[in-house]
């Protein structure tokens, strides 16, 4: 058999990839998806109360790029959501990101927008330079927010202490001396209204693309050829580990559901000081459900099971270096483990639509 081009997995990149190789050079594309379902860790089902579960945990699209938005609309309507955390420090509930009403709930102080710098400035550190995450965040707020709110959060997120791990791992999470709540503050910010793999199948669904579920790679790669794969994988797995394996953090979620409305009061509570799990997720929040019943999931983070995330250390780093310096015309790693990207569905998005496809 032969196609014009492999896309090796359904997630977003992949699909985003596969569409603009159906539309632009009008050839052959086929989708390899080692799952039984498409969109990757942007799978979602509705469950039998009609709440839509995100299998992989909380996603929550926002970008700044009017084109990738309207690239994801010719695919979905939006449903309207401003994200919102909580996160539970010594049993009470405060705002996250750290705003001015973290600090005072937190000091049991009532400092304003204009008087809360006091606190920063007499608080904060001031390294030569920032080279971890405990540098940023104690270079902004001070020792104790950094160790309520962040030190061991951080640390059973990524396995690593804080010295350890770059600023780019928190950089998506600001301090902010006003009130705003809001996790992020993009231009555009919402779910796909009838969720992702929805949003994924219309990506998908172009007569010239061709999907093959429940396929490794490996398995078909001899028997199907092409001019050119896009590799949404890990790249380390694709190259047989020969320079190691690259670290990649995994996630465990534990599904609970409870006869009851409500669980928590947002969608997403960090539990950054107890228990082994970093934050519960409440799926019904997102659309605003309205059901006797409840669906949450506790977010277990480890070192085995499917890569999620990348670790940006420098050592790591390296190591995807040497793979990516591997000659290979005839492959392009693409997305979070292709690229070794700690990237968020918009930034995958607007990576994948920049510039001409090479191939
Ligand atoms: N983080 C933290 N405490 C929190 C929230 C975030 O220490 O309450 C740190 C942690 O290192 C986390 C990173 O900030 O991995 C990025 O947080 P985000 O919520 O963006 O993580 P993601 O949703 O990508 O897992």
């Amino acid at each position: 058999m032969k196609v014009n081009y492999i896309v090796v997995g359904s997630g977003i990149a992949g699909s985003v990839l596969a569409r603009r190789l159906a539309d632009e050079k009008n050839q052959q594309v086929l989708v390899v998806e080692k799952r039984n379902y498409l969109g990757g860790y942007c799978y979602d089902y509705r469950d039998e109360n009609g709440i839509l579960i995100q299998k992989h945990g909380p996603h929550i699209f926002r970008t700044e790029s009017e084109k990738v938005w309207r690239f994801l609309s010719r695919f979905t309507e939006w449903e309207d959501y401003q994200h919102k955390v909580l996160t539970n420090v010594n049993g009470h509930y405060y705002p996250m990101p750290i705003n001015l009403d973290t600090v005072n709930q937190f000091l049991g102080t009532s400092y304003t927008a204009e008087t809360v710098d006091d606190y920063f400035a007499s608080n904060r550190t001031n390294p030569t330079e920032i080279n971890c995450v405990k540098d940023v965040i104690e270079s902004q707020i001070g020792p104790e927010f950094y160790h309520a709110f962040f030190e061991k959060y951080t640390e059973k997120q990524w396995g690593l202490s804080c010295e350890q791990l770059p600023p780019e791992i928190v950089a998506r999470v600001p301090i902010r001396k006003n009130r705003d709540d809001r996790y992020f503050t993009h231009r555009y910010q919402a779910l796909p209204k009838d969720g992702y793999t929805r949003m994924i199948q219309n990506i998908l669904d172009h007569l010239n693309i061709h999907i093959l579920l429940n396929t490794d790679y490996q398995d078909i790669k001899d028997s199907i050829e092409c001019d050119h794969i896009y590799y949404s994988g890990s790249i380390d797995e694709y190259y047989n580990y020969c320079y190691g394996k690259l670290p990649y953090r995994s996630v465990t979620f534990q599904f609970e559901t409870y006869p009851i409305e409500q669980y928590q009061p947002v969608s997403v509570v960090n539990y950054p000081n107890n228990y082994d799990y970093t934050r519960i997720t409440e799926f019904k929040h997102f659309y605003r459900k309205k059901t006797a019943n409840t669906v949450i999931a506790k977010e277990i983070p480890g070192s085995d099971g499917d890569p999620s995330y990348p670790i940006p250390t420098n050592e790591n780093k390296e190591l995807y270096n040497k793979y990516a310096a591997i000659p290979n015309e005839k492959v392009t790693f693409i997305g979070r483990l292709g690229e070794y990207k700690y990237y968020s569905i918009g930034q995958i998005v607007e990576s994948l639509l920049k510039g001409d496809l090479p191939y």
